[in-house]
């Protein structure tokens, strides 16, 4: 089988892994505990907030380790409410759902938000950010990579925009990690997501990352681990394994990214030879290296990714959460796509492990399959 669903998560690293193993059968205390297992476990969830601040280039105080972005990006944003006078929240029309979806029950719950709409090639214009800032926003929300259409957007320069006018912003950074250069510090973020699952960590481990000077409070009760701000027994066999990945995403940046370029313009070339009429979707020019949205002329893309399934390709019609309902992604309609053509839409997204020859074969058997969905339909 060849997975190109790397965006819905990763197949796990060999370090992560073994990191793993060895964290659940040789570390067998709780890091709250004062005796020896206690605090070897404890060491364990200490390397690991470590090693996530030496990726992100961010201090390891600023580190509060959750169980993922989905928790990540309500707390934030729930936050934020809780602590700020007449909150105003703004985030994109792209957003994954566990941002989006808590600004819509904010808003059911009379908390002023505004939703940042996207052209159709799924890009943000800053003179609306400018406009809504004026109006008095107090919080934006964008993601640094979209999970979808691979699109990158413009982090530093919304930084800027969002601080002049005393804003905070928070990036969930979940799909940029491993895959594009991600600098909190230089970025100038005030909270920053992650989920490590996407790029070989382990599954229900996840982070966020502070700005200096910046509390947040928990949305759980009944613990005082994470210094409060997280409560619930730290999961420390993924911390290990989450010290695996990051170690091995230290060892291997830059090459991986460039590996992962390469293999997008190799897979590219091959589709468009083996599906004449591919259609591209998203901000091609600022695009994660390693995920490509694509439509094909009249085919629409449940009906692809069965066959393609069937066929032993594994790609997705867009994020993992919405995939099985019949309705398209939220992104590509937020492009201005209408609905059947929303639903044309098939996301393939690989990793740096993705060999060229998968990438090869992948676009050969697509190429069928798309030769026999077209001719069904005439
Ligand atoms: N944000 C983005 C951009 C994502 O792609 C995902 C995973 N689909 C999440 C948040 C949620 O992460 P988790 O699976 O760790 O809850």
């Amino acid at each position: 089988r060849i997975y190109l669903d790397w965006n819905a998560t990763a197949p796990v690293l060999p370090e992560a892994r073994e990191a793993m193993v060895e964290a659940l059968s040789g570390v067998p205390g709780n890091a709250s505990s004062v005796h020896h297992e206690g605090q070897i476990a404890r060491t364990v969830v200490e390397r690991a907030r470590r090693a996530v601040a030496k990726a992100v280039n961010a201090p390891a105080q600023a580190v509060v380790l959750t169980g993922g972005a989905t928790e990540s990006n309500n707390q934030v944003l729930r936050h934020h409410v809780r602590v700020t006078d007449e909150p105003f929240v703004i985030c994109t029309a792209v957003e994954h759902p566990s941002v989006i979806e808590v600004v819509r029950d904010l808003e059911q719950e009379g908390v002023r938000c505004a939703i940042w709409p996207v052209d159709a090639k799924g890009r943000l214009d800053l003179g609306w950010l400018e406009a809504k800032l004026d109006e008095g926003a107090t919080l934006v929300s964008v993601m640094w990579a979209n999970n979808e259409i691979g699109n990158v957007y413009p982090i530093a320069e919304i930084a800027e925009l969002v601080h002049d006018k005393g804003a905070t912003l928070h990036v969930d950074g979940t799909q940029a990690l491993g895959r594009i250069p991600v600098d909190f510090n230089g970025a100038d973020i005030d909270y920053m997501t992650l989920s490590f699952h996407k790029m070989g960590g382990p599954k229900g481990i996840g982070a966020i990352v502070l700005r200096e000077g910046i509390k947040i409070e928990a949305i759980l009760a009944g613990g005082h681990q994470e210094r409060g701000r997280r409560p619930g027994t730290e999961n420390v066999p993924a911390a290990a394994g989450l010290v695996g990945a990051m170690a091995a995403l230290g060892e291997q940046g830059d090459a991986w990214r460039e590996a992962l370029q390469r293999k997008r313009a190799l897979f590219l070339e091959a589709l468009t030879e083996q599906a004449p009429g591919l259609e591209l979707r998203g901000d091609l020019e600022h695009t994660l290296p390693n995920t490509l949205n694509v439509a094909f002329e009249g085919i629409d893309g449940e009906d692809f990714l069965l066959a393609a399934d069937l066929e032993g390709v594994s790609a997705s019609s867009g994020s993992a959460c919405t995939a099985g309902s019949l309705e398209p992604s939220h992104v590509v309609l937020a492009m201005g796509f209408e609905h059947d053509d929303a639903r044309r839409s098939v996301r393939f997204s690989f990793g740096p492990a993705t060999p060229d020859e998968d990438l090869m074969e992948a676009a050969r058997r697509v190429g069928a399959i798309v030769e026999r969905l077209s001719a069904l339909m005439v």
